[in-house]
């Protein structure tokens, strides 16, 4: 597998036999690319291509489609264990290595773009810079830097414990010069797996939601919603979020209400059932076990649901919890999505295109089409008729 880094300045002409563009149900054949000054200038078909001067590269047997996108990982953890990787920020040195190494992995499994989930240390802001001033190699990052939470509530690790307004503007305001493209705001807690269906309390009232996602905005950020629950949701919904993250125990009228709202929703399936392949799962007892399986399993109704009423799903792995691996954990997600019974297509849109637009990246990648930028991957078949294919990567291409 070939990985290659293209910049501002790249000409170049790629020749590809199959072409997937990320929405359209056919794959395209013998078709040329013509890549200026990194970006596509134009696709025409090989009949029709006449040769410039820029450098030609060939991809026979193969099929160009956009990079992957998980919109939802989070850098500063590991996914091995959950205290050494606390533990290990305070060092900067070990986290450079541990980072260097992730960023790493995106690229080998294909994965171009990445939205980091925040952490409390904002080791996500960090890696960014890295990769925009190429340090290490890596795929596009949006950042959250520290997540919004009110004190006293669930995610220590994520951001600060925030009391009122005040407290809520500094943050934004330090996070927006730190770079930060997005805002995380935990909305509930986590799913406690003792009884089925029970979940941490609600944070905030829906007029403070309300009015930390309208500054947000107002500062042209968008907003990922940690929400789980069907109460969560419905107040992430009220206060106008853009994505809803992991959003377990959603109704029927809730993804109809995300439907018709346009709200994106990334199910995070790897997150939960993901924790019964570590080494720590014998700490569960066979009752929460059972939890597990069956809110793994509720889930994968509720996407079929969420499918079928034409919610805006998107791939994110969580990538960094418990048995959730950078890179790797974002083949079990496209399986949990295909195990849903999504149709192929749906699922590589929501694994690209869709991803694009709640990353916000949807002017410079996601689709393949003219304007956008160099993030590809090559694969040796047609990923519409055999999504197992991805596993296959021939080479990835990125900026
Ligand atoms: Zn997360």
């Amino acid at each position: 597998m070939k990985i290659l880094r293209l910049d501002h300045q790249t000409n170049l002409d790629l020749l590809v036999d199959y072409l997937w563009d990320g929405e359209s149900p056919v794959l395209h054949s013998q078709m040329a690319l013509l890549i200026r000054r990194g970006q596509i200038e134009k696709i025409v078909h090989q009949s029709e291509y006449q040769p410039s001067g820029a450098q030609q590269f060939r991809l026979p047997n193969l099929t160009l489609l956009p990079g992957l996108i998980d919109a939802h990982v989070h850098l500063a953890l590991d996914g091995q264990d959950f205290r050494t990787s606390l533990n290990r920020w305070p060092d900067a040195r070990a986290m450079a290595s541990v980072i260097k190494k992730e960023l790493g992995l995106f690229l080998e499994y294909g994965i171009t773009a990445i939205r980091d989930g925040s952490d409390g240390a904002g080791w996500n802001l960090e890696a960014k810079k890295w990769v925009e001033q190429a340090h290490y190699p890596g795929p596009r990052i949006v950042a959250t830097g520290k997540a919004f939470r009110k004190k006293g509530y669930y995610g220590s690790f994520l951001g600060p414990g925030l009391t009122g307004q005040e407290d809520w503007k500094r943050l934004l305001n330090d996070m927006v010069e730190q770079g930060c493209e997005q805002v995380k705001i935990i909305v509930s807690g986590l799913i406690t797996f003792r009884k089925w269906g029970e979940v941490g309390p609600l944070q905030f009232s829906t007029d403070e939601l309300r009015y930390l996602v309208k500054e947000a905005h107002s500062l042209g950020l968008k907003v990922m919603a940690h929400a789980n629950s069907d109460a969560a949701i419905v107040q992430a919904l009220e206060a106008g979020v853009d994505s809803i993250e992991h959003g377990y125990f959603a109704s029927k009228e809730t993804l109809k209400r995300m439907a018709d709202n346009g709200t994106f929703w990334v199910p995070t399936i790897a997150a939960v059932v993901n924790r019964l392949n570590t080494s720590k799962a014998e700490e569960y007892s066979p009752q929460e076990q059972d939890i597990i399986k069956r809110t793994y399993e509720d889930q994968l109704q509720k996407i079929a649901q969420a499918h079928e009423l034409g919610v805006r799903l998107v791939v994110g792995t969580d990538a960094g919890a418990p048995g959730v691996y950078h890179g790797q954990s974002f083949l079990d997600e496209l399986a949990f999505f295909r195990s849903a019974g999504l149709p192929t297509l749906a699922i590589l849109k929501a694994a690209t295109s869709t991803g694009a637009q709640v990353l916000g990246l949807e002017a410079e990648l996601g689709t393949i089409t003219r304007g956008k930028l160099p993030y590809f991957i090559a694969v040796p078949g047609n990923p519409l008729a055999d999504l197992d294919i991805l596993q296959k990567l021939e080479m990835v291409i990125y900026l």
